[in-house]
């Protein structure tokens, strides 16, 4: 049985059957047509949902101000994971420069300049600041999907450095988003297990950086902030977090005056589906080819 969850194997078999194109580069390889299907038909699972219960579709690109994630605590919780952009901003003679570095093999990464962006670490960051103000009586709720980057360069086909997530905000009342949040852990249960997954919830932790990390991690397990739905993806003992949900209570909404029908700070919560994990836990559930997926899993996912 072991065997059946043998981390190499499954690589070369997502390989082979034309899923995922190597790169190169760790947690950043190609997807090929059929894996791509994949994505799309779970995605648009989430599409009717959010349509269902009146999301506002909002579509970000995969970099933010650089101001937005020191705003957003990133670089004091996740410094290890954070991406950013820098280019070049020199004259000619330091062009001239840095083009026979580049030829002759030398460093050459000390002659960029950061610029005011980052690549975007999650991917319902840019969601905040656009919702500051009032929100309406019964509050907001906003779907994105973005690619997201994290520094966490790994040959395991479940860990990235780029990937997709598709996440539904609720902003409003603390009752109302923490009822939200509740609910939802049932409702991504339910359409998981539907789809013919061994999804199960648990409490969690974000990966918070360093010594005092772990504290913030064992008080965000107290306070039970963070839950996790997880599959077996590439281990039946260590399931794989397919989706995350994150209440921040009024985390975010302080920092963004984002304020409920009475003027009140709001809560948010979030959660994200990471599109290329719910990928291959179906892949690992039902198979390399999709085509001979059970038919209910089908007809779900390519109505
Ligand atoms: P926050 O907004 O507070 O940063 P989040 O919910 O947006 O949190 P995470 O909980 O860190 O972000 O991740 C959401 C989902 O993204 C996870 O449940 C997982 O499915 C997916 N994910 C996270 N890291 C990776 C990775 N390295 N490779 C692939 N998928 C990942
Ligand atoms: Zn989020």
């Amino acid at each position: 049985m072991t065997a059946a969850y043998d981390i190499e194997n499954f690589h070369t078999a997502l390989v082979e059957h034309g899923l995922i194109v190597p790169t190169g580069v760790q947690g950043a390889y190609g997807r090929g047509a059929a894996f791509e299907d994949i994505v799309r038909g779970f995605n648009g699972i989430i599409d009717r949902i959010a349509q269902a219960d009146g999301a506002q579709e909002v579509m970000f690109p995969p970099i933010v101000a650089r101001a937005l994630v020191e705003k957003m605590g990133y670089m004091d919780s996740f410094p290890q994971l954070a991406g950013s952009v820098h280019s070049f901003t020199g004259d000619d003679a330091q062009a001239r420069e840095l083009s026979e570095r580049v030829h002759a093999g030398d460093r050459w990464e000390d002659m960029l300049s950061p610029t005011r962006v980052m690549l975007a670490p999650a991917a319902c960051y840019p969601v905040y600041p656009a919702f500051s103000g009032l929100l309406p009586g019964d509050g907001r709720l906003i779907t994105v999907m973005n690619w997201v980057f994290r520094h966490e360069p790994s040959d395991e086909p479940t860990r990235l450095q780029s990937f997709r997530m598709r996440e539904l905000v609720r902003m409003g009342k603390p009752e109302d988003v923490l009822a939200w949040r509740d609910d939802w852990l049932c409702r991504g249960l339910e359409l998981l297990r539907g789809l013919g997954l061994h999804a199960q919830s648990d409490v969690a932790a974000d990966p918070f950086f360093g010594r005092a990390g772990k504290m913030l991690a064992a008080n965000q397990v107290e306070q039970r902030l963070k839950f996790e739905i997880l599959v077996p993806v590439i281990s039946l003992e260590k399931p794989t977090a397919v989706c995350s949900f994150n209440w921040h209570q009024d985390h975010f909404s302080a920092k963004f005056g984002i304020r409920d029908a009475d003027g009140a700070t709001a809560h948010t919560a979030c959660l994200g589906f990471g599109l290329e994990r719910v990928a291959l836990a179906l892949v690992k559930a039902h198979g390399f080819d999709s085509q001979a997926w059970p038919q209910e899993v089908r007809t779900q996912l390519w109505p």
